[in-house]
């Protein structure tokens, strides 16, 4: 039986007990019997239905109320009533959460993402924007919402694009009150909605932008000396030379070449150390070996001209590649002797670092270096003085090599120049790569000091 004729049956039965009670009634009283149970059963169902009328309204306060509280009925028709809509009610709401769960769980994927997203709706107003993407835009990810997204980012690049509805190409547009550059692209979807991909590419066109110049760089750098042996091989064959003059071109051509042989070896330096894994921590080099070639490629390069001095510590070995080693320092000695007037000082010490590492530092009693070039010294062609870097053979990448060096050995290159007080450069190594005597373990402080050093 459902509950309609559960209803019946119980308002009969009302009916029924209420006339029974009626017929009682008026028999006590009389009565005819008839009219007794008809009033006695009225009455019953009045009440039941005044009682079904209060409990109902209960009920509609009780649902309008949000169903913050439990229902206060538990049997009859009102009791199954309340229970069944609480049940729907809950699970409706179980199920919203759950959906809220995932698209929170949603939203936050496409926050972990390092590219913005913008959504509009039809009218190119914003619907939803990314944190990544309100920085990249410079937008307010609440207070912007329902803009038109053309009205805040009015780079015309992107105006265009997304006016032409052709978005098979994303455009470069500049930072909004930055410094970088974005890459937008824009996807269409659902109904007349658009998708706005941003994407930060400033370090990408900066390296690109550091490789054209390199190739520009390396170009001119060879097409220099090229044009110069071109032409006179063109003299030393169209013109009839003395042998005076030919040995003279000869030994020009031969500068030419040799510079070139220079930048191209320095080249295959820097594609080396940039290629390759880190230097080793456990290969061993006595300081003292690579300050012997450094010394006896210093003096060649001096002549005599200048007061050469050299310190290498007292059984110092260092840990890495010996041939990256010595083509840092020679690097550094061959700058200063190239650099520095004859009669000048160049002076190459070991020192000990107090954390247990160590530094090579190159001084000279040259020119120096006025301090708005250091923070560029060891940009590969950068140079101070260009006449004086190609005259005395050099390729304007020596620091450049000197600083990966360093970097791959985990340690540092320190500048301290100024104009007329010559150079210091110092190549810092980390105590990992350290060794002193005793054990070759590093002595300890307290030892150190004792021993004066
Ligand atoms: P280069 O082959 O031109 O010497 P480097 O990379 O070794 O290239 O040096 C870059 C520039 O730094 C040089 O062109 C020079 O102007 C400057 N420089 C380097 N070392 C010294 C130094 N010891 N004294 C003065 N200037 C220096």
């Amino acid at each position: 039986m459902g509950w309609m004729g559960w209803r019946l049956a119980f308002t009969l039965a009302v009916a029924a007990a209420g006339g029974l009670l009626g017929t009682l009634w008026g028999a006590t009283r009389g009565a005819h019997s008839l009219e007794g149970t008809l009033a006695g059963a009225l009455i019953a169902v009045t009440v039941l239905f005044l009682r079904d009328l209060v409990v109902g309204h209960r009920v509609l306060r009780w649902l309008s109320g949000g169903l913050t509280e439990s229902p206060r009925w538990q049997i009859g028709l009102w009791g199954e009533l309340t229970a069944r809509v609480e049940r729907a009610v809950r699970g409706r709401e179980r199920q919203i959460e759950q959906e809220r769960d995932r698209l929170a769980q949603f939203l936050s994927a496409i926050e972990a993402s390092p590219n913005g997203v913008l959504l509009l709706d039809a009218a190119e107003q914003i619907r939803w924007c990314s944190q990544t993407a309100a920085e990249h835009l410079g937008l307010d990810r609440h207070r912007d919402i329902e803009q038109r997204v053309t009205n805040l980012v009015r780079a015309p690049a992107f105006v265009a694009l997304l006016q032409s509805r052709q978005f098979e190409h994303p455009v470069q547009i500049p930072q909004p009150g930055g410094q970088g550059v974005l890459s937008v692209m824009v996807r269409a979807y659902g109904d007349g909605q658009r998708l706005v991909l941003t994407q930060d590419i400033t370090e990408r066109e900066r390296a690109d932008a550091m490789r054209r110049d390199f190739v520009a760089n390396v170009s001119h750098e060879i097409r220099t000396p090229l044009t110069v042996v071109a032409g006179f091989v063109e003299t030393l064959t169209n013109l009839p030379l003395s042998e005076v003059e030919r040995k003279r071109v000869l030994s020009l051509m031969a500068q030419q070449t040799q510079r070139m042989q220079s930048l191209v070896g320095d080249l295959l330096t820097l594609a080396r150390l940039e290629g390759s894994p880190r230097p080793p921590t456990d290969s061993w080099v006595p300081l003292s070996r690579i300050g012997a070639a450094v010394e006896a490629d210093a003096q060649g390069l001096s002549a005599s001209r200048h007061r050469l001095s050299f310190d290498w510590g007292d059984g110092v070995g260092l840990a890495g590649s010996e041939a990256e080693l010595l083509s840092a320092i020679t690097n550094l000695v061959s700058n200063a002797v190239r650099y520095t007037p004859d009669g000048g000082e160049v002076s190459v010490h070991w020192r000990d670092r107090a954390d247990g590492g160590g530094e090579i530092a190159v001084r000279d009693t040259g020119p120096g270096i006025a301090a708005e070039h250091l923070p560029r010294l060891t940009e590969r062609f950068y140079r101070v003085d260009g006449s004086r870097s190609r005259d005395t053979g050099g390729t304007g990448l020596g620091l450049a090599i000197v600083k990966h060096v360093v970097q791959r050995h985990g340690g540092e290159l320190l500048i301290d120049s100024g104009v007329g007080v010559g150079s210091c450069f110092t190549l810092v190594l980390p105590a990992g790569r350290v060794r002193r005597p005793l054990d070759g373990r590093p002595l300890p402080e307290a030892v150190r000091a004792l021993a004066g050093r």
